[in-house]
């Protein structure tokens, strides 16, 4: 069954299997104390969710606010990546200790997984991770997520739990995700506007919606803003995964976004299997090919990306690393696994594959990047 309405997601006939990510903002104070009281109420809208059979992966940020102002840092302690790291270290023992606290008043186990965007990129440790879920939620816990930012460095960072939501909802087999936000959802243009409207439901991604995001402000807290938001809403579409953004600021947050049918619901619009839409959700590429229109038109039919229509080859990778695949108009097309070496890209980029073996020597293989290793964006 596939989520089609904001009010399904309190379903547990449609959504056995919830993600639900806290911001920053929600869950500490300007001055860097926790909002117990909120956090208080919202486990107890977790083991009401429990109740109705519905099992929850919580992802929660909130360790490098609350470890800032424990050490005393400016910019609330993302003033740059040390500090952040440091917070973080500092801040996830007191966030951790609040969640086993007030879950544990609910009766219920909170489990900490502190993921890095590397352990959801390797297929290897994501099926490890996805185990670990796994067993968990059949053990009766309630996983608690967070980046593990003592340790992530800037390059190979999520930066924002949103996308990290959505990685780890793929990497649960959940229905759906709500990110609880400081405002009611995606607005048509600056929420800040009088004349802004709601956007209630989105079919599919488009420029359109992505002007909007463009257009929405984030609280400064957290690092998540609607354009984060959104590219989650991308990765967990991808997968079958409905997303829901809502406001957190309510108390009871989802049941009262659901009563008063307030909130923005992206639709999923596809389902890809387990291994596909690990690789559609991978955000960290090595590269990029750019191809000809032909073979444009061929990805899009299903067909392996081959030498002949590739234009340009961007980044250094190795055979076997993550590419995005882009129109010769910049568009993101597809992304894959590549078949070849950056450097033997380029030397078999625009050749017939006739002429592939002398300049490779070696036969040359099937395709660039194959369609089975390949998903369309
Ligand atoms: N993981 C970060 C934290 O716990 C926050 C990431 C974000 O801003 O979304 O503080």
């Amino acid at each position: 069954m596939t989520i089609a309405a904001l009010s399904q997601i309190a379903d547990p006939a449609a959504c056995p299997r919830l993600v639900l990510k806290v911001g920053s903002a929600l869950l500490v104070e300007r001055g860097g104390t926790l909002r117990r009281d909120w956090l208080k109420a919202l486990a107890g809208e977790i083991a009401e969710a429990r109740v109705r059979g519905q099992q929850v992966v919580v992802v929660s940020s909130g360790a490098i606010a609350l470890g800032a102002a424990r050490l005393g840092l400016t910019a609330g302690g993302r003033a740059n990546l040390a500090d952040a790291q440091a917070a973080a270290a500092v801040g996830q023992i007191e966030l951790a200790g609040a969640w086993a606290e007030l879950l544990g008043q609910q009766g219920l186990v909170a489990a900490q997984l502190l993921l890095t965007l590397d352990d959801l990129e390797d297929r290897r440790r994501y099926l490890n991770a996805s185990s670990t879920l796994a067993r968990l939620l059949d053990q009766g816990a309630v996983p608690v997520v967070n980046e593990n930012d003592s340790v992530a460095t800037a390059e190979i960072r999520f930066g924002d739990n949103d996308r990290l939501a959505a990685r780890a909802a793929q990497a649960a087999g959940a229905d759906a995700v709500v990110l609880l936000s400081d405002v009611d959802g995606l607005f048509d243009r600056d929420p800040k506007d009088p004349a802004a409207e709601l956007v209630r439901e989105v079919g599919g991604i488009d420029e359109s919606v992505r002007a909007m995001a463009g257009a929405s402000s984030g609280s400064g807290m957290g690092s998540g803003g609607m354009v984060s938001k959104l590219q989650a809403a991308e990765i967990a579409g991808r997968a079958g995964i409905a997303l829901a953004i809502v406001n957190g600021t309510h108390d009871r947050p989802l049941a009262t976004a659901i009563a008063v049918d307030r909130g923005t619901v992206f639709l999923p619009q596809r389902r890809d299997g387990g291994r596909k839409a690990w690789l559609g959700g991978r955000i960290a590429p090595a590269g990029v090919l750019t191809v000809d229109a032909g073979c444009a038109d061929a990805l899009t039919g299903g067909s392996s990306l081959l030498a002949a229509g590739l234009v340009a080859v961007d980044g250094e990778f190795a055979r076997g690393d993550l590419v995005t695949i882009h129109s010769s108009k910049g568009d993101r097309l597809a992304q894959g696994l590549v078949e070849y070496t950056s450097a033997e890209c380029r030397a078999i980029a625009g050749r017939k594959a006739a002429e592939q073996s002398a300049l490779l020597g070696y036969s040359p293989r099937a395709a660039v990047v194959h369609r089975d290793h390949m998903v369309l964006l």
